[in-house]
């Protein structure tokens, strides 16, 4: 189905974004594939949709083709671990619910983020101590660059915290077909992260993969977390910064400073990963902090939120009044954590 004129404002959970060039909505492969080979043929811009919930697009919209991917369909095989191959335009949320059900483990932690199958890989989609490169094992793409189609297996996506190969070296090369995870039937592992460990603690029986995604669940709603367009404090992109990886002197030079029970994860014996909201609230800027329409959520200072009819330049100028904050504070560049479409933060280059 092609529209023009569609607002981008409408399909992305920040809620922002001017007007598409051109839309088209693929729900098959065949679609999305003839959509791409016409665009990338004439040279035409081509910015690829999902749920929109790690997107802020500028005010002046897209000039190119929006090509929202929107198969569907989930298959199984495999004995012992399961091999689950899900489409790209599958809501993510429903697979996780889906394998829940069947009693497989894998995804359960990553319960209740928005957003489709197809965008998982993108920044390697983690929360509670899960990741999807924990699961993943090959994806089928259509390779833009040599009109074809390719499986590449996990190890080609050089997945990291929050990134992969497709933000970066291979950007807008590959649109994501499908993408196979092999689960395991009985028992969740034990979640390391240290809140919901603590509450499946609570419950003081092993928790099966339903119940880990309840809590989750529930924990994101809390949160603000869990994507309801009727709660201000989740129109956002969820968290607007990745958490920075600094020197470890860096970091006791910041402890020192400010107090002595700063949030650290060693990295490793030279780098440590400290908490990007912790050094926001630090630096100034507490939960529901708010310049005109746009806001710091009222329950999570790392989520940028639209408070309602911001524009793009409004969310992005509050996002740079903070990083602006956080560098002269502590002397750490924060990074975005969304794609930013025709928007740049300080020394970030304008994407796509
Ligand atoms: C309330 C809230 C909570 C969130 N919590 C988390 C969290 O806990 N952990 C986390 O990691 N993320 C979180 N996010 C961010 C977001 O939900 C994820 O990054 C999600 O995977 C994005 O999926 P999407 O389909 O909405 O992608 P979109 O926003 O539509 O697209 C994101 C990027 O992927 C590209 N893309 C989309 N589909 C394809 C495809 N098929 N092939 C190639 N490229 C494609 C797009 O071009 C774009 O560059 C949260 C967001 C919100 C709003």
């Amino acid at each position: 189905m092609t529209h023009s004129h569609v607002s981008l404002a409408s399909l992305t959970t920040m809620g922002v974004g001017g007007a598409a060039g051109t839309y088209i909505e693929a729900d098959c492969e065949e679609a999305l594939i003839q959509a791409l080979r016409e665009a990338d043929g004439q040279g035409v811009p081509v910015l690829l949709l999902g749920g929109g919930s790690n997107l802020v697009v500028a005010d002046s919209g897209f000039p190119g083709l929006v090509l929202a991917v929107r198969h569907r369909g989930v298959q199984t095989s495999g004995s012992g671990s399961v091999i689950v191959e899900a489409a790209a335009g599958e809501p993510w949320d429903e697979l996780v619910a889906w394998a829940a059900a069947r009693g497989l483990a894998g995804l359960e932690c990553l319960a209740g983020i928005p957003g489709m199958v197809g965008a998982t890989p993108i920044q390697n989609v983690g929360a509670y101590g899960q990741e999807i490169a924990d699961t993943l094992v090959d994806l089928r793409v259509w390779d833009r660059s040599e009109s074809r189609m390719v499986t590449l297996p996990a190890a080609a996506c050089h997945f990291g915290y929050r990134s992969s190969a497709f933000k970066v070296t291979l950007r807008n090369r590959y649109a994501i077909l499908s993408v196979r995870f092999a689960l395991r039937s009985g028992l969740p592992d034990m979640p390391r992260q240290g809140e919901l460990a603590r509450q499946l603690a609570d419950l003081g029986e092993p928790p099966s993969v339903t119940g880990v995604r309840d809590l989750v669940i529930a924990l994101r709603k809390a949160k603000g977390m869990f994507y309801d367009p009727t709660d201000p404090d989740s129109c956002s992109a969820g968290s607007f910064f990745v958490n920075p990886v600094v020197s470890v002197e860096h970091a006791e030079h910041i402890r020192r400073g400010v107090s002595l029970d700063m949030p650290r994860f060693e990295v490793d014996a030279r780098r440590v990963k400290l908490a990007a909201a912790w050094l926001i609230e630090q630096a100034g800027f507490p939960r529901g902090f708010r310049m005109g329409r746009a806001g710091l959520s009222t329950r999570h200072a790392l989520a940028v939120t639209n408070r309602g009819g911001a524009s793009a330049e409004e969310i992005v100028g509050l996002a740079r009044h903070v990083r602006a904050g956080v560098l002269q504070r502590f002397g750490v560049a924060l990074a975005p954590e969304p794609m930013l479409v025709g928007l740049a933060l300080e020394g970030e280059a304008s994407r796509p």
